[in-house]
């Protein structure tokens, strides 16, 4: 079974790779980009893995 792709919330890239299934929290899992070369962490739900929220800072309020 596939990992579903996370995009990268720094350049959109679909160039990550899991890192660790464990974050900071249970809830989420460390994934790396290959493109920024940034760590980032994606929330776990399941097969929505690859449509997570937008952090809040781009949200335009
Ligand atoms: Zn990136």
């Amino acid at each position: 079974m596939a990992e579903p792709l996370v995009p990268c919330p720094f350049c959109r890239s679909t160039e990550t790779e899991k890192r660790s299934d464990f974050g900071t929290s249970l809830m989420v899992r460390l994934h790396y980009c290959r493109d920024c070369h940034s760590h980032f962490e994606a929330i776990k739900w399941g097969d929505r893995a690859a449509k997570l929220d937008l952090p809040q800072f781009l949200e335009e309020r």
